[in-house]
């Protein structure tokens, strides 16, 4: 923001601030045409089962290579495209190259890989959520590629439900009677609301890397333990599966094991990637 200093000279009161506004603004300017520029590609990070270390699937996670300040994580667009609408074309965008991704996958390994066919993880913006072509566009994707509802997760975040009422819900609940998983991501983090977890369509947990990182020291803080715990036998006891994120060590996927969590992801096992690179793993998998 800059301060008047008097006569038509401006005086910066945050040169930080100022140049994170203007690169915004850029940002801003340059997303709406990114997409047809064909400016987002996506990465893919295997999730791993953590019993026999088979690669089961992999979370979708979009990138902007943008033509001037290179490639940009989601964190940087996500919210513009919020903001801006966008992340209904960019999201319907991500979900169909997830799917025919997934749809190659399965092609290629069938029941092959250790653990049967791959699976896809897309994640959805609220605002996603409440646009009322959701359903019929997920069908449509599915169908055009010849995939089972049941190789994807749709992943939410916790806060994007938080004080969901039924109309927020329906669409959710919809897909999940037609076979889709839905995941509740960064789980640990919002006003975790135990309680409310009965009435969400969710049959995945997916616990907040915080969790995992509080597992870094070996013995791990036991409160922390205590809490991880808790969570899992909660989850198991109303039928979710808990996927732990953020593993960047073996001891804390050894402890998350031990905690009886299902499946993880994280550096550990692989960093974001092409999705040549699940090939390898899932190949490695099914012959080793
Ligand atoms: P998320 O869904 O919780 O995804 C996990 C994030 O953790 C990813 O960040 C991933 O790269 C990062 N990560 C994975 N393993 C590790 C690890 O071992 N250590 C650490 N420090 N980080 C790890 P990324 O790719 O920057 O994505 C950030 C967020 O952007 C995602 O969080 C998700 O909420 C959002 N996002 C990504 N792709 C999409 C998309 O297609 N649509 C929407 N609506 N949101 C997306
Ligand atoms: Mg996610
Ligand atoms: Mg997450
Ligand atoms: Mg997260």
């Amino acid at each position: 923001r800059a301060k008047s200093a008097g006569g038509n000279r401006f005086e910066l009161a945050d040169p930080e601030a100022d140049a994170r506004a203007i690169t915004r603004h850029g940002l801003t300017t340059a997303l709406p045409t990114a997409l047809d520029r064909g400016e987002f590609f996506i990465e893919y990070q295997p999730l791993v089962h953590l019993g026999d270390g088979s690669v089961r699937g992999a979370e979708a996670l979009v990138r902007w290579l943008h033509p001037q300040h290179g490639v940009l994580g989601p964190d940087r667009f996500i919210p513009l495209a919020e903001h801006t609408g966008l992340i209904v074309p960019l999201g319907r965008w991500v979900l169909e190259q997830s799917v025919r991704q997934a749809r190659e996958w399965r092609e290629r390994y069938g029941d092959g890989t250790a653990a049967g066919p791959l699976r896809i993880n897309v994640n959805l913006s609220p605002c996603q959520l409440t646009h009322p072509g959701l359903v019929q566009d997920t069908v449509d994707i599915l169908e055009r590629a010849g995939v089972d509802p049941d190789a994807l997760c749709l992943e939410v975040t916790e806060s994007a439900l938080i004080g969901a009422d039924d109309d927020l819900l329906k669409p959710l609940r919809r897909l999940a009677e037609m076979g889709v998983d839905i995941a509740l991501d960064d789980f640990g983090t919002g006003y975790s609301n135990l309680a409310n977890l009965r009435r969400l369509p969710v049959s995945i947990l997916k616990l907040d890397r915080s969790f995992t990182q509080s597992m870094q020291q070996f013995p791990a803080d036991p409160v922390d333990l205590k809490i991880v715990e808790g969570i899992v036998s909660l989850a198991h006891s109303l039928d979710l599966a808990v996927t732990v994120e953020g593993v960047e060590t073996g001891a804390q996927a050894e402890q998350l094991r031990i905690l009886g969590c299902d499946t993880a992801q994280g550096w550990y096992y692989a960093r974001p990637g092409p999705p040549e690179r699940l090939h390898e793993l899932a190949l490695v998998d099914a012959t080793g």
